[in-house]
C-alpha cells in the first residue's frame, strides 16, 4: 500500500511537507530505479524553481543526468520524455491552489509511473536505499527547449489551412499556468484573432484559480460575450485539462468535448478503439457505435487511462473533467492538441460550437458523497453486489449497476473516507432516482 504518492504522483503543502529535502530524496529514490537522462519541468508556482533545484540535485547523486526543459505544461514534458529521455520529474500541484506543489513522476513513455514502480520508490525511500555515486560518477545538467517542436508537432495534426480560412476569434485564459508559453501561439499560429487572459506566467494565479471550473472563469465568460468571440480555452495549472466556452458564453461540461473531439477523431480515422473510464457518461459509448468505433472502459484516472491506449493501440481516449488523451502524441492529458482539435472541429464544419454540442447525445447525471470509515468499504461493497445479482453489474471500479432507464455506480475514494455515488440518465427524474437508489444502497449498510 502506498503512503506517499496519489493518483498521479506527489502533492503536498510547498516547503513544510513539500521541503527541498524531501523533493530531493524522492528524486534519489527515482532515480535509483530508473537511471540514465531524466527531463524536468514545472508549473509557474512560487515553489517551483526551489523545488526543480532540489530535484536535479536528487538526481545527479544517483548518477543520472538531468535535463532542464523549463516551464512548460506537463504533457509537453510527456511528449519530450517520450522520444527523447528515459524518464521525467514534472513539478507541478496541477488545479490546486497556489500554496501547493507536487511531483509527476514519468514512465520512459512519458506516462505516470505504474503502482509497482511507485511501491519500489517508497520502499527505497523509507529505506534510504537510494544508491549515492561516487564523486566521478555524478550526473551531468543541461538546459533544453522542447515547446518549440511541442507546438509544431500539434501544428502538425490538425488542418491548419482550414482553421485559417475560418477567421475565429478566440479567448485563451492560461490562468497564470503552464499554458501560456503554449496555447495562445498555437492559437496564433493558426490564424486565428487571439485574446489573452491570465496569460502571463505567475505562481500566485493572481487573475483565477487554476482549476478551470464554471465558477472560476467568470471573467473569461464575461470577455467571451464582450469580444463576440467564437470560442474561448481555459486550461488548469499544468495545462493537461481543457475547458470550453462557447459563442454564447455558456460553459461546456468536459464529457461534451470529449464527446465533439471523439466523434471527429473517429470520422478521420474511420473507426477505431476509444478507452474511457465506467464513470464516463454514455454518450462516448453511443458514438462510438454510431461511427464504428470500439469503447473500452477503465477504472477512474488518468493514468489507467493512457496505459490502456498504449497497451490496446487506441485512438483516442479521455475523462470527463476535460482531460483529452491524444496517444500518437502524448500519453496523457494534453491541452495544445486538444485546442487545435476543437478549433479545427468548429472550423471545418462551420458551426457555431453551442450548436456542435447540441447534436451530441444528451444525459443527465446526478454526483452524491457520503462518509464511509476506510475500514467498512470493502463490507458496503460486498453487500451491495449480493443485493442486485438481479441486474447487469460492472466491478471495474466499484459497483455499477445498469438498468433500462441508465446507471448508478457506488465507488469508495481512495484518498478520503468517503463513498461516492454517480448515476447517469436519459431524464433528470430518472437520473435523481438512480442516485437516491445508490444512496440508499450505501447507507443501508453503513452501520
Ligand atoms: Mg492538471
Amino acid at each position: 500500500m502506498k503512503q506517499l504518492f496519489g493518483t498521479f504522483g506527489v502533492r503536498r503543502v510547498a516547503n513544510t511537507v513539500l521541503t527541498p529535502e524531501f523533493a530531493s530524496e524522492i528524486a534519489a529514490a527515482y532515480g535509483t530505479k530508473v537511471k540514465g537522462t531524466i527531463a524536468v519541468g514545472s508549473d509557474p508556482r512560487t515553489s517551483s524553481e526551489m523545488i526543480k533545484h532540489s530535484v536535479t540535485a536528487g538526481l545527479l547523486s544517483v548518477g543520472c543526468d538531468v535535463v532542464d526543459l523549463g516551464t512548460l505544461p506537463t504533457p509537453a514534458l510527456q511528449y519530450g520524455v517520450r522520444k527523447y529521455y528515459d524518464g521525467g520529474i514534472m513539478i507541478t500541484a496541477s488545479h490546486n491552489p497556489p500554496k501547493y506543489n507536487g511531483l509527476k513522476l514519468l514512465d520512459a513513455d512519458g506516462i505516470g509511473t505504474p503502482d509497482d514502480l511507485e511501491e519500489e520508490i517508497e520502499e527505497i525511500y523509507f529505506g534510504k536505499k537510494q544508491q549515492r555515486v561516487t564523486w566521478d560518477k555524478i550526473g551531468k545538467a543541461y538546459k533544453a527547449n522542447i515547446i518549440d517542436e511541442y507546438i509544431d508537432e500539434v501544428l502538425k495534426r490538425v488542418d491548419t489551412q482550414a482553421i485559417r480560412d475560418a477567421n475565429l476569434k478566440v479567448v485563451v485564459d492560461c490562468g497564470s499556468g503552464a499554458a501560456c508559453d503554449t496555447t495562445p501561439y498555437i492559437v496564433r499560429k493558426l490564424g486565428c484573432e487571439l485574446t489573452t487572459l491570465n496569460c502571463q506566467p505567475d505562481g500566485a494565479f493572481p487573475g483565477r484559480n487554476p482549476e478551470p471550473t464554471e465558477d472560476n472563469l467568470t471573467d473569461l465568460i464575461s470577455v467571451v460575450k464582450a469580444t463576440g468571440a467564437d470560442i474561448a480555452f481555459a486550461h488548469d495549472g499544468d495545462a493537461d485539462r481543457t475547458i470550453c466556452i462557447d459563442e454564447k458564453g455558456q460553459f461546456v461540461f468536459g464529457d461534451k468535448s470529449f464527446a465533439l473531439v471523439e466523434k471527429a477523431m473517429l470520422e478521420k480515422n474511420n473507426g477505431g478503439k476509444i478507452v474511457t473510464t465506467v464513470a464516463t457518461s454514455n454518450a462516448i459509448a453511443d458514438i462510438a457505435r454510431q461511427n464504428n468505433g470500439e469503447i473500452i472502459l477503465t477504472k477512474v484516472g488518468d493514468l489507467v487511462v493512457a496505459r490502456k491506449l498504449k497497451d490496446v493501440d487506441g485512438l483516442f481516449g479521455g475523462e470527463e473533467n476535460g482531460g483529452l488523451i491524444f496517444p500518437d502524441f502524448v500519453y496523457g492529458r494534453d491541452s495544445g492538441l486538444a485546442t487545435a482539435m476543437i478549433l479545427e472541429i468548429v472550423a471545418k464544419t462551420g458551426k457555431p460550437l453551442s450548436q456542435l454540442i447540441d447534436e451530441l447525445p444528451t444525459y443527465y447525471s446526478e454526483k452524491r458523497k457520503v462518509e464511509c470509515a476506510d475500514d467498512k468499504k470493502a463490507y458496503v461493497a460486498e453487500k451491495i453486489l449480493e443485493e442486485t445479482t438481479d441486474y447487469e453489474v460492472d466491478t471495474t471500479d466499484g459497483v455499477k449497476i445498469i438498468n433500462d432507464k441508465g446507471w448508478v455506480i457506488i465507488r469508495p475514494s481512495g484518498t478520503e473516507p468517503i463513498y461516492r455515488c454517480f448515476s447517469e440518465a436519459k431524464t433528470p427524474e430518472d437520473a435523481e432516482e438512480l442516485v437516491e437508489w445508490g444512496m440508499n444502497l450505501i447507507n443501508k449498510y453503513l452501520d
